[in-house]
């Protein structure tokens, strides 16, 4: 562990990302910032860098977050969150124009459809839930008869929005998620806790095993858990996409570890 350069500056990292593990390391032992590191708490055993300081749970909405800004001596903001992390990003964006704190949102690019994909993009969870509902599997080739056949769909949205599947009672549903979900689940599942980076021979491997139809997924980017796309683009599956929400408007975004430290290198020569 390296520790930080007395004085440099401070930064609150609002992480639950790779992409922000990797920019709390950067700036800690390479940049010379005293970074606090934050996570929402939603994970029990959360991978944290080990080079910084460290605090867990909801800072109770933008007051409660601008107060801490002010209590730590912040210099700067960033959030590096997930993209569908959209109250965290608001609430950022609230503080920072509430206390002057310059603010950066880092988000890793989305993915992009490529040749050979079956792609349905929707523009919320809801959106997808509709879509799943109409589903029906086209299963010519696949050595099985569609005729009136419930669909078989992956569903890899992540633990939150899980509840709003939960009036589908035609699919079978298999559900990846890394924390055990909340009882409110559609009633004809299995459950899968399980955590990337995932290969796509594995991925592949289990959506023919569970004989999946479609994937619905977040554009979550990023390589960790991108291997089921290709995966259901070799085996021709659909893919539901849900949309990213909107990063807060006017403020700062770059789209890699290294953009970011550019923009604090360029903010601290500034100040
Ligand atoms: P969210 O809906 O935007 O956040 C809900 C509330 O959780 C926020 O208003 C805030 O509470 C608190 N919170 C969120 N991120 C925080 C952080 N880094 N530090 C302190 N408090 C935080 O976000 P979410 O979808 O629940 O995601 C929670 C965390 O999990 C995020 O940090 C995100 O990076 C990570 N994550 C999310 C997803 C996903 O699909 N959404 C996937 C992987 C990882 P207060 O209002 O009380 O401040």
């Amino acid at each position: 562990m390296t520790a930080p350069t007395p004085g440099g500056p401070r930064v609150l990292l609002l992480g639950g990302t790779g992409e922000a593990r990797r920019l709390a390391c950067a700036l800690t032992e390479d940049a010379g910032c005293d970074v606090l590191y934050s996570l929402a708490g939603r994970v029990r055993d959360p991978r944290v860098p080990p080079s910084c300081r460290v605090r867990v749970g909801g800072f109770g909405g933008p007051d409660g977050l601008a107060a801490l800004l002010r209590a730590e001596r912040i210099d700067t903001l960033i959030d590096a969150t997930h993209p569908f992390a959209a109250r965290m990003s608001a609430s950022a964006a609230t503080a920072a124009a509430a206390t002057g704190h310059p603010l950066l949102v880092l988000r890793r690019p989305g993915w992009r459809e490529r040749p050979g994909d079956h792609w349905q993009r929707v523009p919320s969870p809801p959106a997808a839930v509709d879509l799943v509902e109409r589903f029906i599997p086209d299963r010519r080739g696949a050595g099985t008869v569609a005729g009136g056949d419930p669909p078989r769909v992956f569903l890899t949205t992540g633990r939150g929005d899980l509840a709003l599947f939960a009036r589908l009672d035609r699919p079978w549903f298999l559900i990846r998620c890394v924390e055990p979900p909340d009882p409110a689940l559609p009633p004809r599942r299995a459950i899968l806790l399980d955590r990337g980076p995932f290969d796509v021979d594995a991925e592949r491997d289990l959506l023919r095993r569970h004989r999946i139809d479609a994937v619905v997924t977040k554009d979550s980017g990023g390589s960790m858990t991108a291997a089921k796309l290709t995966a259901a683009r070799e085996l021709g599956l659909p893919v539901i996409m849900i949309d990213r929400p909107p990063v807060p408007a006017g403020v700062d975004v770059v789209n890699s570890v290294e953009a970011a430290l550019r923009w604090l290198a360029g903010c601290t020569d500034a100040g």
